[in-house]
């Protein structure tokens, strides 16, 4: 009770606050103003999801449907459709990232590397179902961001 007393007569909490403010004061900063400054990312950050294509513009998906059966969310749905020349492309591939915990198990059992987990981590949903990719957005992504995909793969390969 003492201790207490005197710890609160002589502002000692207080004074040992404004220590720790001058002592940090002329260190250098850790925040960031996000979004105008960002941390590094590693190549290997996962975020929203891409499907992409070989350099003709054929799709790599062919139906496998292993990243669908690895995923431990059930976030993949996949209709796959056999082609006259024999060869499996998917009707339909869609990832419902409501439920995507970003775990790139799909990304590892593509055997294609048609999947992939890119690090565009900027993007958002306003209406329910606005983060329901189908197949066609996933493609979209994939074409758009193509340079910066396949940076991020050629970096990452040697973990892989
Ligand atoms: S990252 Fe994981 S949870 Fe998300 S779709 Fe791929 S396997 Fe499913
Ligand atoms: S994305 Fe890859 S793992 Fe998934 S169905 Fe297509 S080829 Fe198979």
């Amino acid at each position: 009770m003492i201790r207490k007393f005197f710890k609160t007569f002589f502002l000692i909490e207080l004074f040992k606050g404004m220590g720790l403010t001058w002592k940090v004061l002329f260190t250098p900063k850790v925040t960031l103003r996000y979004p105008e400054e960002k941390t590094p990312l590693s190549n290997r950050f996962r975020a929203l999801h891409a499907l992409r294509r070989y350099p003709n513009g054929e799709e790599r998906c062919i139906g496998c449907k292993l990243c669908e059966s690895v995923c431990p969310a059930l976030a993949i749905t996949i209709d796959v459709h056999e082609r006259d020349d024999g060869t499996r492309r998917t009707t339909r591939y869609d990832i419902d990232l409501t439920k995507c915990i970003f775990c790139g198990f799909c990304e590892e059992a593509c055997p294609v590397d048609a999947i992939v987990e890119t690090s565009i981590h900027e993007y958002h949903g306003e209406e329910q179902g606005d983060l329901y990719f189908t197949k066609e957005m996933l493609l979209a992504i994939g074409d758009k961001y193509k340079s910066i995909i396949a940076k991020e793969k050629q970096a990452d390969h040697i973990y892989r």
